[in-house]
């Protein structure tokens, strides 16, 4: 079996029939780097930045911030590295920048906290641009955007501190910037979105959360929480028809990724990338690489004419048996 993934490790994640796509990793610290290099990671399609700050006791400086994002870049070089701006609020919080809510999941969270505190954005998104210098390949990627005016705010921002990096000498790239779709209003709005940005990311966590109004850390209501739901799927669909019409790459980072049967399903849609656990990666990729594309897409057809999450599922692993 180890031969066997080390073998894997060197192939691309392609179908029967010549469809490539592209399997990266969802990253928070350094140690997850190397084991995504074992696996046979393409990139970093998630690096969860607030992971570093939760370890703290105050804000990390931009300095402190810089030396922790140039190791990610420099790990992964060539290989893109997509940085998500700091997702606080929901259930993560910071002890030493508490925020108490009634509903924290539907409070300030992710791009609201920082547009509001732009002094907190502009450190991290300078420290993340000139940790890039003579790397360039550093994506940055917003979380929790809802819809065209936050993505404007926010790249006026980022563009201002690309601009100051460079008044300080720093020879950098304006590098791309992009959407995490995981706010339902944000999956109406996909082809706007996808005009301004230069890619997509569905987070599949708190879109199935926020779709199904299904808290996603509650055990009461686990059983309703199902990325599978024909509703979930259908919007799926949506995000990568719109990105593609606007001729933008889109990518998915929630667990539904890094789940075999429901990859075959994303690969069916039309996603450019997975990204996942690299626990995930050698599963998904040697089941991507069993199938056909056309293979996936008749599975597709048959699925989202079922209505029932667990049919749709019994489905899907009755295809994966057929895989062994
Ligand atoms: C998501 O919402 O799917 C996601 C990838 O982000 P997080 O789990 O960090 O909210
Ligand atoms: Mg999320």
């Amino acid at each position: 079996l180890a031969q066997g993934l080390s073998q894997l490790r060197e192939l691309p994640c392609e179908t029967t029939d010549g469809h490539r796509i592209d399997l990266w990793v969802n990253t928070a610290l350094l140690a997850d780097v190397k084991r995504a290099l074992d696996r046979g990671a393409e990139g970093v399609g998630l690096y969860r930045t607030e992971v570093p700050f939760m370890m703290r006791d105050r804000f990390p400086s931009e300095k402190e911030q810089l030396a922790i994002y140039r190791e990610h870049l420099q790990a992964f070089h060539p290989q893109p590295v997509t940085m998500r701006t700091l997702d606080i609020g929901g259930d993560k919080t910071l002890s030493y920048f508490p925020i108490k809510e009634e509903n924290p999941f539907l409070g300030w969270r992710g791009i609201r906290v920082t547009l509001d505190h732009p002094e907190i954005f502009l450190v991290q998104v300078r420290a993340m641009i000139k940790a890039s210098e003579h790397l360039n390949n550093l994506r940055i990627l917003l979380p929790m955007i809802s819809g065209p005016q936050e993505l404007e705010e926010a790249l006026r921002l980022i563009h201002r501190a690309w601009a100051e990096v460079r008044e300080e000498g720093c020879d950098v790239p304006m590098p791309p910037v992009g959407v995490m779709i995981e706010v339902p209003a944000a999956v109406y709005l996909v082809r706007e979105l996808s005009r301004q940005a230069d890619f997509l990311s569905v987070g599949s966590n708190d879109l199935t959360q926020y779709l199904l109004a299904v808290d996603r850390n509650n055990p009461r209501v686990a059983p309703l929480y199902d990325y599978l739901h024909p509703a979930v799927l259908a919007a799926l669909q949506t995000v990568v028809n719109g990105a593609h019409a606007e001729g933008k790459p889109v990518s998915i980072c929630g667990e539904m990724a890094g789940d075999p049967a429901a990859a075959l399903l994303l690969l069916a849609m039309g996603f450019d990338s997975l990204s996942m656990n690299a626990t995930n990666l050698p599963k998904v990729k040697w089941l991507l690489r069993q199938i056909s594309l056309q293979d996936a897409r008749e599975l597709l057809a048959r699925v989202i004419r079922i209505d029932n999450p667990q049919v749709i599922r019994s489905t899907l692993q009755l295809k994966l048996r057929h895989f062994g």
